[in-house]
């Protein structure tokens, strides 16, 4: 398994050491045969040879099976020219690699019920997989700008645009992980005020036909979001473009309690994929051991399992976080009476200890 490690910037380095520690457990436990390698990615980068994106990181994310991303970004790097941001080294490598299926799943363990925004009957045993078409759609669309027009006045404008091409590879996703877990796949779309949903919605419906076994429904984006908070565990797999996947995933993050919880996969075409946490680089906790390294090594799981075919370590993996929850470990993001706070290390330590054990 040859994979490259991404640390980044901030609480990045402190979690991919924590979901490496579990990793080499895995290895250990399942005779894996990792084959780690280390690149620079974003402000680290940047500090070390001038820009977010090197190529010696690039062609080493090339030459990988996969990719695990801590984060990027920081104080440190919010003032300098917008190119040269440390986003825009993530953005770059995600572009440059074909990442267009972002997978995220919102899983909410039955022990963390207490500290989501919602009632716990609601989210309780709450786990829903949401597919983002992540580089199509209006954030790529030309044309775009802001423009002057001959009264003066600015106006803004954007394209949203997708192919059948692009709507059938992000929907071949879908229908694949509908398959692998409930088999009921919910397309979301504004089908009766967007032509470009329109198509969005026949091209669906027409690879549907492909597979006979996954029950495919249609939902506009607003019932959506609404459904979402108010019945959240109706839904199995939602597939959705890149606009209305950045909003819907991150309103089903906040099901979950907490975005230290939340893993997410990028994938191309062939099931190569990069693997990171959804949150970002915390500055306001970095190097304090404070940071909660779950999503990370739940990523790695994600990794496991869908670039490397190996379910039955991801299984394991997922177990041993069910584990140390139920040991009443927490980390301060997900700390309620009568757990114990650990730091980053320490749930680490606690996860390797579940897995060998287990
Ligand atoms: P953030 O996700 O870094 O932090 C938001 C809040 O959640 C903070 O209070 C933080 O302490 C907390 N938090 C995040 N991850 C946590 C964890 N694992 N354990 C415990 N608490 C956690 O978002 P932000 O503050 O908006 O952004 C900070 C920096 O990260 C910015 O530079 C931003 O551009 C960057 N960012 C990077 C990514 C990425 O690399 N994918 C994503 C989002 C933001």
């Amino acid at each position: 398994m040859k994979i490259l490690i991404l640390p980044g910037d901030g609480i990045g380095p402190e979690v991919v050491a924590e979901a490496l520690k579990v990793l080499r457990a895995a290895d250990r436990r399942f005779g894996l045969g990792l084959e780690l390698s280390e690149g620079l990615l974003g402000g680290a980068a940047i500090d070390a040879c001038g820009k977010p994106l090197p190529d010696e990181t690039l062609a080493k994310a090339r030459a990988a099976e996969a990719i695990l991303l801590g984060a990027v970004g920081g104080p440190k790097w919010d003032n300098i020219e917008r190119a040269l941001r440390p986003e825009k080294g993530l953005l770059a490598i995600r572009a440059e690699l074909g990442l267009f299926g972002n997978l995220r799943p919102a899983i909410l363990y039955p022990q963390l019920a207490g500290a989501s925004a919602l009632k716990a009957e609601v989210v309780a045993g709450l786990d829903i997989l949401i597919v983002r078409e992540l580089t199509g759609g209006i954030y790529f669309g030309e044309p775009r700008g802001i423009r002057t027009l001959e009264n003066g006045e600015r106006q803004g404008f954007n394209t949203d645009i997708y192919s059948e091409s692009e709507i059938r590879r992000i929907g071949r996703v879908a229908f694949e992980a509908a398959r692998k877990r409930g088999r009921r796949l919910c397309s979301v779309d504004k089908a009766n005020v967007l032509e470009v949903t329109v198509l969005w919605r026949e091209v669906m419906t027409e690879l549907a036909a492909e597979y006979p076994d996954v029950e495919l429904s249609h939902m506009y984006v607003d019932n959506a979001a609404m459904q979402l908070v108010r019945a959240p565990k109706q839904f199995d797999v939602v597939v959705t473009g890149n606009l209305f996947g950045d909003i819907l995933s991150d309103a089903a993050a906040m099901l979950t309690g907490s975005i230290g919880m939340l893993p997410s996969a990028s994938l191309d075409v062939n099931g190569k994929g990069m693997y990171e946490p959804v949150h970002g680089s915390a500055p306001d906790i970095a190097g304090q051991g404070k940071a909660n390294p779950l999503a990370t090594v739940l990523s790695a799981a994600m990794m496991l399992r869908y670039s490397f075919g190996k379910a039955e370590v991801a299984d394991a993996i997922e177990r041993a976080v069910g584990t140390v929850l139920d040991a009443g470990l927490r980390t301060g993001d997900i700390m309620t009476p009568g757990c114990r706070q650990v730091d980053t290390a320490s749930m680490g330590d606690a996860l390797c200890e579940a897995l060998l054990a287990g």
